[in-house]
This record gives C-alpha cells, structure tokens and sequence, in this order.
C-alpha cells in the first residue's frame, strides 16, 4: 500500500512543476507544523484496559484555525492522517474560507466497540488534545466513521477540561447541541454544486449514469442528491462489496435492505461486484467516495468512466492521475470536490461564534455560491496553464497560502 503523505508531496511536485513556487515556501508548506501523538488508555466494558494510539496533524495555520476531520479507522496511521492535513490546508484554500488545515485520527476499528466504549474513546481523545484545541486554534470534525454524536461528547469533554462554554471548538455537532443545519448532507451536496458547475465544460450531459464507491455520510447522501437531480445510479459499494443494476437503483430501498441484512449483497434485480470490479464499470461519472489509494497505476488503464469526481480524499494515487490525463479522463479534485463539507463546517463555527442560527436554505446558497466561484476560478487556472484540474487546485490553493505567509 502506498504512502498517503509520499503521494502528496508527490502531486505537490507534479503541481509545482506547472507553475514553480519560491523555494523557502516550498520548504515551509512540504511539512507540518506540528505531529502530536497520544495514548488513549479505555476502560473496556470487560474490564480490561486497552490503550488506543490518537493523533492530531496541524499543517499550516497561515490563513486561520487548524481545520479538519478525525478518522476513527484500523488502517490510520500518522502517514494518513499528515497527508489528510495537508490536503485540508489545500481545500481550505481552495474554497477560499478562512481556515488552516488539520487532521486527526485514531487506529481503531470503530465497529468493533460498544457505544460506551466509543463515548470514552472519544472523550479520551478531546482530553489528550484539549491543550492544542479551540475555536481560534484548531476545530476539528467529523471524517470517516465519526459522527455528530461523537463530536458533541467530544466538545462536552473539551468544555469541561478548557473551562470555556464555546461550541465552536467542534463542527459537525448535532443540530440540538450547536450543530448546522445542512452540515449532514453538505460533502455530498457540494460535490453536486461542483459537479454541476464543471459537467458541460466536459459533455456530461444531465441525467447520465454514475457509479459510487461508498456508502458513508459522504457516498450515501450523495447518491441521493444525484438521483434527486435526475442522474441514474447505476452501482453502489460499501467496504464489503458492491451491487449494480444498469437500469438504475433505488436508493432509499438500497438503504433499508443495507440496514436489514448488513451487507448490499443480494439486493432484489442487481447483481454483486467486488470493490475493485465497480472501478472498471462502464459509467459516465464515477464517484470514489470510500478511502484513499482505490485507483491507482494497476487498475487506471482499465477505468471506463468519462469523468470523476472524488468525493473521497486521495483515492487516486499521483501515477493513476498521470495514466487518467494521458487518457483524457478528466478528475475533478478531492480538494475542490469534497470542499463542501468543510465549507459548511465554517458557517457552523461562524454561527457559534456569533450565537446565530442560519437557514437550510442560506446555508446552501451560502455554499453553492462559493462553490459555483471556486469550481469556476480552477477551470479557468487549468486552462490557462494547460493542465489538469488537481494541479490546477494546488495551484490556486498554494498561491492563496503563500500570499498569507507573505511570499
Ligand atoms: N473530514 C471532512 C473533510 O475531509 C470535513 C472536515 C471539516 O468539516 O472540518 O473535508
């Protein structure tokens, strides 16, 4: 398995390459301010101790806070999470909001927890980086396998240790406990926004046929608000496997035969495929919206999608994106895709900052006008250069932070 964080200094050279950077920012923006690594010590309900590994990335604060999720996954290490740090301060940027990049994470698997277990997990975890958190310092939030209920018991622990009433030390919080309105559905509905504002520039004509990878907040909700716009899903997989139906899935069914029989496998009038068969579907979008590391120099020759948009972050390794360019399918980047979710956490810390409480609806105008913009400045940067739209992203994002380092 490759280096999530070799692979991101990778796409940062392959981006640089395009359009150079000054040297002593180039140093300064490879690696992150600051590793922090804890025990979790958890009292298990069979009253053994367990000693969780939880770490905490803060890649670059130059243009606010520290911004970004924590994973709860079996296979995080501290080479992911730095890598997802440092594509947080991109994103950040690249959706021009006024925050820095961070990441966290714990080498757990979640599923194998009771939900008290989870709760001191958690509040284990708040505990050991309350010092380094706070609404002006760092605001974590939710990522894979994490929740809002996670991050309200989170911010709960982080109050009762910092002595401060602040909800905005967490995003993603439930709507009774601080959270947005729309902060749910915001990864996936702004992948739609950025979707929509890029697809005719590439011929993807509306209602045209998408595959997922994913059945999380992220790939699940995104499923829905493709199918709501008119789009044919034509296949779906969680971390067990995948089902394909090519005249199209009804996904709340889909939803409620995976909550009954655990797995998608057997879903009336579809037919089961592996993870990595779903890649190669014939499609017109394809939708990595799982982990990093899913198309990669073995499998990118056999994608036949027309487009992609990652909603994941990193699932195409920097060699897979040489063999997509040369092949002429375009992707549209993890760090403009997925910018949605991170954007609709800022308003969620804005609104507890100022005790307000927004809308739905203006929380989404809010989001598809920045999106709309953004989606709009990449195209135009990637013409402009003549490259694709990752290294156009890294362009844009790298040249916004080294203006607030005062390059
Ligand atoms: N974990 C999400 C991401 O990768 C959201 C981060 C946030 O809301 O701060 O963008």
């Amino acid at each position: 398995m490759s280096n999530p964080f070799e692979n991101a200094m990778m796409q940062l050279k392959r981006a640089t390459a395009v359009q150079p950077f000054p040297e002593a920012f180039m140093k300064q923006i490879s690696s992150p301010n600051r590793e922090v690594r804890i025990s979790i010590p958890v009292m298990m309900d069979n009253g053994t101790l367990q000693v969780f590994e939880g770490y905490r990335v803060e890649h670059n604060n130059a243009r606010g806070p520290y911004k970004g999720g924590i994973r709860f996954h079996h296979d995080t290490d501290i080479n992911e999470v730095k890598a997802l740090a440092f594509w947080m301060a991109l994103k950040c940027a690249v959706a021009n909001i006024p925050m820095g990049g961070g990441k966290g994470g714990v080498t757990v698997d979640p599923k194998t927890l009771s939900k008290t277990e989870l709760e001191k997990l958690s509040r284990g975890w708040a505990r050991g980086m309350a010092d380094i958190l706070g609404p002006k310092k760092d605001v974590p939030a939710p990522d894979v396998n994490t929740t809002p209920e996670i991050m309200s018991w989170m911010n709960d622990e982080y109050m009762k240790i910092s002595g401060e009433t602040t909800l905005a030390t967490f995003t993603g919080k439930p709507l009774d406990k601080g959270g947005s309105e729309g902060r749910g559905a915001a990864t996936g509905l702004g992948g739609y926004y950025v979707f929509d504002a890029l697809r005719s520039k590439y011929n993807i004509a509306e209602g045209a046929s998408v595959v997922i990878q994913g059945f999380g907040n992220v790939g699940g909700n995104a499923a829905e608000i493709f199918l709501a716009h008119g789009y044919k899903i034509i296949a779906m997989s969680d971390s067990k496997g995948g089902v394909v139906n090519e005249a199209g899935l009804d996904i709340k069914a889909l939803e409620e035969w995976k909550k009954s029989n655990g797995a998608l496998a057997g879903f009336p009038g579809s037919r089961t495929v592996t993870n990595a068969e779903l890649l190669e579907l014939p499609c017109d979008v394809l939708i990595p919206a799982a982990l990093e590391n899913q198309i990669t120099a073995t499998n990118a020759g056999s994608v036949k999608a027309k487009f992609i948009l990652e909603l994941a972050n990193g699932p195409i390794t920097p060699e897979a994106d040489e063999a997509l360019y040369e092949r002429g399918i375009p992707v549209v980047p993890d760090i403009l895709a997925n910018s949605g979710g991170v954007t609709v956490s800022t308003f969620e810390w804005e609104q507890n900052l100022k005790g307000e409480h927004w809308t739905e609806a203006d929380v989404n105008a809010k989001m598809k006008e920045i999106l709309d913009m953004e989606s709009g400045i990449i195209y135009d940067k990637s013409v402009a250069v003549n490259t694709d739209l990752r290294r156009a992203a890294f362009i844009v994002a790298l040249e916004r932070i080294a203006k607030a380092m005062g390059y």
